[in-house]
């Protein structure tokens, strides 16, 4: 089933508080069964976005159109049985899992909720759903803190599919991972991918997640998308000086895009703020160079087959 954002925008503060564009406008369209990676920093709005998605958070304005329906207006009762649908992963599963229940509970859980099974039916279901994620069916008795990192984010991953939904919202799921163990768990996630035609928007803020996992890529910089295109246009041919930066220490990038050497991230979002006129990225843009760079804000235009990017050099360079 294909998710399609259509200029989703959430805004936080007025009423005498500052305003803040948290998402801005944003649109794309996920084909059912690909992955879709949303890049940023933290502070991008990626994650905000992703909750506006299941309306964990009311978006300001836009839609989310989801098997040819717009989620936006449903009433919330109905949008009940949309959350069965799309579920969430989050990033850090210690925290996300209620400490005193056990493995059976908390995996259960969403089954007894939406009424789905209990009992005997409910017991059987949770082991074939351990097995599945990798874990031990005999441990459905024990509590998160008898289980590994890895182990844990298994859990959140066997509530999440439970109720076998069509989409994943995977917010960082590997981030507060050792590195050792994130491949296996980005691994179980192809695999349920597979075996489960499961639908994929991968929140991240690591270029190689994305490399690893998506089959097309949207960068996030302050609530805009900056730069959008397959993983191979991307880590090819970036031409947004923001993914050309975050690039940079990638070796193995095409050595063509010269503008890669002049890039470098050397402020960040917060001691580099925008004063919300020009380009979002030009107090940190090393490639600053066009007046309009700082009092005009750049659209995103298409800069190669399907891919699109929003800055001002870009445009001069193509016309
Ligand atoms: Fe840098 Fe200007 Fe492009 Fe913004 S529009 S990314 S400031 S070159």
């Amino acid at each position: 089933m294909t998710l399609e954002l259509r200029n989703l925008t959430k805004v936080f503060g007025g009423g005498g508080k500052r305003v803040v564009r948290a998402v801005d406008d944003v649109s794309f369209t996920i084909p059912e069964g690909a992955t879709f990676g949303l890049l940023g920093e933290s502070g991008s709005g990626k994650s905000t976005l992703a909750r506006m998605i299941p309306r964990l958070i009311e978006p300001t304005s836009g839609e989310v159109i989801f098997h040819g329906k717009s989620l936006t207006r449903l009433p919330e009762r109905d949008m009940r049985g949309v959350r069965e649908q799309i579920q969430m992963v989050f990033q850090n599963p210690f925290s996300s899992l209620n400490p005193r229940m056990t493995v059976r509970e908390l995996i259960g859980e969403p089954l007894l909720v939406h009424k789905r099974a209990s009992g005997a039916a409910l017991d059987n279901q949770v082991r074939d759903m351990m097995k599945l994620v990798g874990l031990n069916p005999e441990h459905t008795h024990r509590f998160p803190h008898e289980f590994s990192g890895g182990q844990r984010q298994r859990i959140g991953i066997a509530r999440a599919i439970i109720l076998q939904p069509k989409v994943l919202i995977l917010d960082e799921p590997t981030s507060a991972l050792d590195v050792s163990v994130q491949a296996q768990v980005l691994n179980l996630l192809i695999d349920l991918q597979r075996t489960l035609k499961l639908t994929y928007l991968l929140i991240t803020h690591d270029l190689t997640v994305v490399r690893y996992m998506c089959d097309e890529v949207a960068l996030m910089y302050l609530g805009k998308i900056v730069e959008q295109g397959t993983v191979e246009q991307i880590f090819k041919a970036p031409k947004h000086p923001y993914t050309q930066a975050l690039l940079h220490d990638i070796p193995s990038i095409d050595p063509s895009q010269r503008m890669l050497e002049q890039v470098s991230l050397e402020a960040d979002i917060v001691s580099a703020p925008w004063s919300g006129r020009g380009c979002r990225f030009s107090p940190r843009c090393p490639a600053a160079q066009v007046g309009e760079c700082r009092t005009v804000e750049p659209p995103l235009v298409t800069v190669g087959d399907g891919q699109i990017a929003a800055c001002h050099l870009v445009q001069t360079v193509l016309t």
